[in-house]
């Protein structure tokens, strides 16, 4: 009997209705884990070179992490793998919520759907039945509603992960969403569910894999929720605000404020989320704004993104959200300006909705958000839809009746909304084609329409500014999945947890601008934030001191992994999902727009003369990946 996992993967025909149930050995979870890695260990078998992302042969991965559902803190997150339609890529999504632990409770390290159904099927499993049953009423609904309707039939202690309209339509910008908007949100993955008509995978379960070392895994577990007992500080609350004033001296004088002491980083995700950041970011040119042109200080000043932050956006709270296993829970259940209730809107998409398309309506972006959970879309790609909509309607690019009678206007909250509800119903015109992404849109509009169409191999860029933090367009750049910031956790290269795999390397947290050495950090942190992810941990968790990743996996299996064969492991799921792409031809990196790489660079503002050498990060990252050797390959 294995221990800290259960040794069964489960494979679903959708073509056939076959199930079966394989046995992988130890080797490959102590090769791969879960999650990242056991996902691209199969697909890299399974999925044929040149397979249609659409087709029936691409194959769909839902995969807690190895130490997802273990009562870890932190782990109760799933990924989703499979070949992506919007970049053509290895194409990869991570998300939180309640349906990886219930996937993994119902007795399954991994899920994998293969072929595709005639008609609209929903997958149920738990430790004793693995159904493929008929979706037909619930085809259209969207996410609230599927996931709502799913749980009356059910019983309320099964969990979700489903399409909305959006991934029925194959909407290259779909995800896949659980507990009502937490979304795998990245790559289009939702549209592969959508052709495969799968409309939903519900999953009951509460068991645990048995543990190599109960007693271990508990202590390393108490030591750390230790660290999270206190309450938060009333001080804690007045820091926005006080930090706020601090903000324009800051940013004359160029610093970036990175982390702080653990208890205050733990009370700013506990009371504000990741809104806290919103004002910062954009005053100290993290933030893009008007679709990279703007300048923050300058184009959304402070009284203008101190609406969309900390305070500005909490306000509407009814309750606390979080993760499964979470001791901090950085979400929350929001009063919608409509009516009704639903989740806070987090920094991607205050800032997607906001800064981007310089709108400062909070209500604005909750409707925004709201639309996109239910329909189930990634509302980082579709606010830089919205925002390549209206810089190409100033610009006079769009053709006559292309919008209708929207009049598409820099910050008119009523045209970002109504856009934003036709790319979710896929409307003929402008929400069509929008909703499959800037890059083809552009390529219909014509060749001025690319330059400003801001992604990275097809997927549209988040929420970060390589010339602030070069780290984060490195990742864009090289990652398999391109254009994503969990590849490099925003490009912060100099958290704690850090620290032993750079040191193992005789290296240490680059500075800001040393491009050689940032790529070179970057060797080592994004195998290694690759093998973390494999565990189904929080990312966040690494900026709340320092998780015992090691002691939690250590105890649960046994096996006594160091972190030089952590490393080796995140090195292996790396090279694997590099091989992907170039089994199809792909780059190993991907081009980035002139605009994120500042070229030419701003004149005034944060990041006034930035050019990022884009090409002395690429070139050291790939040697670092690539010179270490893999001393414990499987
Ligand atoms: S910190 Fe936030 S995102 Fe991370 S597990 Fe907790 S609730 Fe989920």
């Amino acid at each position: 009997m294995p221990h800290g996992y259960w040794g069964k993967v489960l494979f679903v025909d959708l073509s056939t209705g076959r199930v079966e149930v394989e046995h992988p050995p130890e080797a490959v979870y102590r090769s791969y884990l879960g999650g990242y890695g056991l996902g691209v260990h199969v697909l890299y078998e399974r999925v044929p070179a040149g397979a249609d992302p659409l087709g029936p042969e691409n194959v769909l991965g839902f995969l807690p992490g190895l130490l997802t559902g273990s009562g870890a803190p932190f782990s109760g997150r799933f990924m989703v793998v499979a070949r992506s339609p919007l970049t053509g890529a290895w194409g990869d999504a991570n998300c939180g919520g309640n349906f990886g632990p219930a996937l993994r409770g119902a007795g399954y390290d991994g899920l994998f759907v293969t072929g595709a159904s005639e008609r609209p099927t929903y997958l149920y499993v738990d430790d004793e039945h693995v159904e493929l049953r008929d979706a037909a009423d619930l085809w259209g609904l969207d996410t609230v509603e599927t996931e709502q309707a799913l749980r009356e039939r059910l019983g309320s202690d099964v969990r979700v992960a489903c399409i909305g309209p959006a991934g029925e339509q194959r909407s290259l910008l779909a995800g896949i969403v659980n507990d009502g908007g937490r979304i795998a949100a990245r790559c289009g993955l939702g549209a592969v569910m959508g052709a495969k008509r799968l409309k939903a995978v519900v999953a009951r379960g509460k068991a645990r894999p048995p543990l190599a070392d109960p007693q271990g895994f508990k202590q390393a577990t108490a030591d750390y929720r230790r660290l999270f007992r206190r309450r938060p500080s009333p001080w804690s609350r007045r820091v926005p605000t006080l930090f706020r004033r601090l903000l324009p001296l800051l940013r004359r004088l160029g610093i970036r404020p990175s982390g702080g002491p653990v208890q205050m980083v733990i009370d700013s995700f506990r009371i504000y989320g990741t809104a806290a950041g919103t004002a910062a970011l954009v005053e100290l040119g993290d933030a893009p704004v008007r679709n990279w042109t703007g300048i923050g200080p300058r184009d959304f000043p402070l009284d203008r993104s101190a609406r969309l932050s900390d305070d500005g956006v909490v306000q509407h709270n009814l309750r606390a959200y979080g993760c499964h296993s979470c001791p901090v829970a950085c979400g929350a259940i929001v009063r919608l300006p409509d009516g009704g209730t639903g989740h806070k809107p987090e920094y991607e998409t205050l800032a997607a909705f906001g800064p981007l398309v310089l709108n400062d309506d909070l209500a604005v972006v909750m409707r925004c958000n709201e639309i996109c959970n239910r329909a189930g879309l990634d509302t980082i790609s579709v606010g830089v839809a919205v925002a390549f909509a209206l810089e190409c309607a100033e610009r006079g690019w769009l053709p006559p009746d292309l919008a209708g009678e929207l009049d598409l206007q820099w910050g008119d909250g009523q045209a970002i909304v109504e856009l934003t509800r036709r790319i979710a119903a896929r409307r003929p015109g402008l929400g069509a084609w929008l909703a499959d992404g800037v890059l083809r849109a552009a390529a219909r509009l014509g060749p001025e329409a690319r330059e400003v169409a801001m992604h990275a191999g097809g997927q549209e860029l988040p929420m970060h500014r390589g010339v602030y933090e070069p780290g984060v367009a490195l990742g864009y750049a090289v990652d398999p999945a391109p254009g994503r910031h969990s590849a490099t956790l925003s490009g912060m290269a100099d958290l704690a947890p850090f620290a032993p795999y750079l040191a193992l390397h005789g290296l240490r947290p680059p500075g800001r601008y040393d491009y050689e050495a940032k790529g070179r950090a970057f060797g080592v942190i994004i195998p290694l934030l690759r093998a973390y992810d494999s565990l189904g941990l929080c990312h966040f968790a690494l900026q709340m001191g320092e998780p015992p990743f090691l002691d939690w996996l250590n105890a649960a299996t046994g096996w006594g992994v160091d972190e030089a064969e952590f490393l080796v492991i995140g090195r292996r799921i790396q090279h694997l999902r590099h091989a992907f792409n170039r089994r199809e031809g792909l780059p190993d990196r991907f081009p980035l727009p002139a605009r994120e790489r500042g070229d030419p660079p701003q004149e005034e503002g944060p990041t006034a003369g930035v050019t990022l050498d884009v090409e002395s990060m690429v070139e050291a990252y790939f040697k670092t990946l690539s010179t270490e050797s893999l001393t414990r390959d499987a």
